[in-house]
C-alpha cells in the first residue's frame, strides 16, 4: 500500500527525517481523477527528486461554479493504484477541515493576471488556486513543484505567487499530454458524452489550423473570426475565448507578430463540460 498522509503534522515528521538524509523533495499537487497527463508530472518528479509526494484534494475555493465542484470526478482508489505503480513515495490527501479549519479571511490578489481569460470567465478561480497552493507549499515544503503547461495561466499565477511570497521552491513545467487524436487530457473529459467527445476535438483542431494560418501570414482577426464561425456551427460547443497571448505574462495580443513569444489559448463549453487548452506558436 502507498502511504497516505492526512495531516501536515504527520507529514512534518517524514519531512524532517528526509531532510536529515539530504533528500530532495518533489511535489505534485492534483485534484485527483488522475490520467497520463498527471502521471507525466509524477514521472518528472520521480526522475529528478529523491522523494515524491502527490497531493489529492478537490479544492472548493477554486470552483466558481458549485455544480462543477459537485460533478468533479473522484476516483481515489484507482488514483492510489496508479501512483503506487509509478512508485510515488507518499500521497497527501487532506480533508476539507484540514485545509480550511476556519473561513479564510486573507484575500490574494494577482492583479491583471487574475482578471483576464480564465479569470474573467471564472471570477475568483485564481484566488482559490493561489490560496490552496500557498497552503500546500507551506505544509509540504518541497524543493521542487511540478505543474502542467495545460493550465498555462495557472502557471503564470503560481510563478507570481512564488516570487511575491518568496517561496524557495523550483517550479518545473511539464508539456501537455494529449489523447491520440489531439484532445488534451483532462479529468473533466470523462464527463463528455460520446458526441461531446467528438466535438471536443474542435479546441485542438482550431488552434492547430489557426497556428498554421498565422505562420502563413494570415491576419489574426480573420483567423479568429473563422474559428468563431466553426464553434457557432456546432450546437454542443459554446466558445468563451480564443486568444493570442504572451505565454508568460499572458498579455493578450491584438495581432500576430512572429518575433514575439506567442501561444494560443482557448476555452469552450462542450455540452455542460468546460474545457481549456493552449498551443505554443513561439515560446
Ligand atoms: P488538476 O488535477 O486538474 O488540478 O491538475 C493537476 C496538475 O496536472 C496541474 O498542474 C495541471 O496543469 C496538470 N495537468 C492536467 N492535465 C494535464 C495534461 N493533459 N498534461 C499535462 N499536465 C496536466
Amino acid at each position: 500500500m502507498i502511504p497516505i498522509i492526512y495531516t501536515p503534522e504527520e507529514w512534518k515528521k517524514i519531512w524532517l527525517h528526509s531532510l536529515k538524509s539530504n533528500k530532495i523533495i518533489g511535489f505534485v499537487p492534483t485534484m485527483g481523477a488522475l490520467h497520463e497527463g498527471h502521471l507525466d508530472l509524477v514521472r518528472a518528479s520521480i526522475d529528478t527528486c529523491d522523494l515524491t509526494v502527490v497531493s489529492i484534494f478537490v479544492n472548493p475555493t477554486q470552483f466558481n461554479n458549485q455544480a462543477d465542484f459537485e460533478k468533479y470526478p473522484s476516483t481515489l482508489s484507482a488514483d492510489l493504484d496508479k501512483l503506487k505503480e509509478e512508485k510515488v513515495d507518499y500521497v497527501f490527501a487532506p480533508s476539507k477541515e484540514v485545509m480550511y479549519p476556519q473561513p479564510t479571511q486573507i484575500n490574494l490578489d494577482f492583479g491583471p493576471l487574475e482578471r483576464i481569460l480564465e479569470g474573467e470567465f471564472r471570477p475568483g478561480h485564481f484566488k482559490g488556486v493561489g490560496l490552496v497552493v500557498s497552503k500546500l507549499f507551506h505544509m509540504i515544503q518541497p524543493h521542487s513543484a511540478f505543474f502542467g503547461q495545460k493550465d498555462l495561466q495557472q502557471v503564470g499565477i503560481i510563478r507570481q505567487l512564488v516570487k511575491d511570497l518568496s517561496f524557495s521552491i523550483t517550479l518545473r513545467i511539464i508539456p501537455t499530454r494529449r489523447e491520440k487524436d489531439g484532445l488534451a487530457m483532462s479529468s473533466r473529459n470523462v464527463r463528455l458524452t460520446p458526441e461531446g467527445r467528438m466535438v471536443a476535438l474542435l479546441l485542438y483542431k482550431s488552434m492547430k489550423v489557426a497556428k498554421s494560418e498565422l505562420l502563413e501570414g494570415k491576419n489574426w482577426f480573420e483567423v479568429k473570426e473563422n474559428v468563431r464561425k466553426k464553434f457557432d456551427l456546432e450546437p454542443l460547443a459554446r466558445l468563451e475565448y480564443f486568444e493570442l497571448v504572451h505565454p508568460e505574462d499572458m498579455t493578450i495580443y491584438s495581432s500576430f507578430d512572429a518575433n514575439k513569444k506567442t501561444s494560443i489559448c482557448v476555452a469552450s463549453y462542450i455540452g455542460d463540460v468546460r474545457l481549456i487548452d493552449n498551443l505554443p506558436i513561439n515560446v
